[in-house]
């Protein structure tokens, strides 16, 4: 499953906006392996069209897709060179494919800052900073390695020099791998050094009570603001509000955000803001057993989604059925979808569309 580590400095609100996701999770379904990992939790992502098809097709059982969150405490000033937890921080960001950087965005005075006073962009560049000097190691011990290759006198290596001092100097400067620009040529390098501040972020702007529905916060401004040099995006949360929801039985959440004029919880905006971060949609297989959605990356072809279900299916995948959701609700059920010839037939080449619902056919 896609996971999103969070991250931020102490104190501003990491393990109260993880419980409440771990409840969340845990009351969701039925996950064995979300308990063996402490520092996982296992959500579902919401998405009417599932429960719109399970009206339809009267399943046995629904399932849900999933993102997992990851709790990657103890980072502090200094964990570059191995201070505190340091160095086991940065290898659990690795791990992860997009970070959620938790930002304090409330005044209590109750709670002391690190660092004195609230002050976001401060925090944020912070925690940046250990990234991009972790970063900064990496790429200078690639650079040299490939300074070696290059006496071989292969051109290749002459470009991946000048792409890796490129990086160098971005680094240097204080700024973010992702904020460079990148050649199709350059990806697989980049890609093979996995770098920290390469991964698409997400600021979580951390915010009082009373101020989730406010628009003009001046501290999340600055978030707003710093984000968008870099093309990250920002959810406003209340950490607090999350773990007082995640208490609530099911049927008292709705009128819960309702009271607080709010649409959707924070955690549910998490996940479809981390959904957009990485390009991900979702196809549905609705069978009689079991209506279930799936998640994969945008632009993926037939056959490597029929994988994500089980490797046989990719590799005997014949054609795919598919038919969109929207089609399917028109038509009203899938033999009347089939009559009006709204079923495709599709091959290898297909690529999966957001909301698909999906027959695959294949070899065994
Ligand atoms: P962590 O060190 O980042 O994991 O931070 P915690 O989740 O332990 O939170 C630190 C303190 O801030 C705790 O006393 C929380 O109750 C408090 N806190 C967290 N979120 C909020 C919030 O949204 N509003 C207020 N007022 N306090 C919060």
């Amino acid at each position: 499953a896609l996971a999103c580590g969070i991250v931020g400095l102490p104190n501003v609100g990491k393990s109260t906006l993880f419980n409440a996701i771990t409840k969340a999770g845990a009351e969701a379904a039925n996950y064995p392996f979300c308990t063996i990992d402490p520092n996982v939790g296992v959500v579902e992502v919401p998405d009417p069209r599932l429960e719109q098809l399970a009206a339809m097709v009267k399943p046995q059982r629904v399932v849900p897709t999933t993102v997992e969150f990851v709790d990657i405490a103890g980072l502090v000033r200094g964990a570059s060179k191995g201070e505190g937890l340091g160095n086991k921080f940065l290898s659990h960001i690795r791990e992860v494919d997009a970070i959620i950087h938790v930002v304090r965005c409330f005044e209590d005075e109750n709670i002391t800052h690190v660092d004195g006073q609230v002050d976001p962009i401060r925090d944020i560049d912070t925690i940046n900073m250990e990234l991009i000097l972790a970063d900064l190691e990496t790429v200078e011990r690639r650079l040299e390695r490939t300074r070696k290759m290059l006496k071989t006198g292969e051109k290749k290596y002459q470009q991946e020099v000048e792409f890796l001092t490129r990086l160098k100097e971005t680094l240097e400067s204080g700024q973010c791998a992702r904020t460079v620009e990148v050649s199709e040529e350059e990806q697989p390098v980049l890609k093979e050094m996995n770098l920290l501040t390469a991964k698409p972020v997400l600021y979580a702007a951390n915010v009082a009570e009373d101020d989730l529905t406010r628009e003009d916060l001046p501290l999340v401004q600055k978030v707003r603001d710093y984000a968008a040099q870099e093309g990250a995006e920002v959810v406003t949360i209340c950490a607090r509000i999350e773990a007082e929801i995640a208490e609530l039985p099911e049927e008292e959440k709705g009128p819960f955000l309702e009271a607080l004029g709010l649409e959707e919880s924070g955690l549910d905006r998490l996940i479809r803001a981390a959904y957009k971060l990485l390009g991900l949609i979702t196809f549905f297989t609705a069978g009689v057993q079991e209506v279930r959605a799936w998640t994969i990356t945008r632009g993926t072809k037939a056959p490597q989604a029929a994988g994500k279900i089980h490797s046989d299916i990719e590799r005997g995948f014949i054609r795919a059925e598919v038919v969109a959701f929207a089609d399917l609700m028109a038509a009203g059920s899938q033999a009347a979808a089939r009559e009006k010839g709204l079923v495709r037939l599709e091959g290898k080449e297909y690529v999966m569309q957001d909301g698909d619902v999906v027959y695959f056919r294949f070899n065994v």
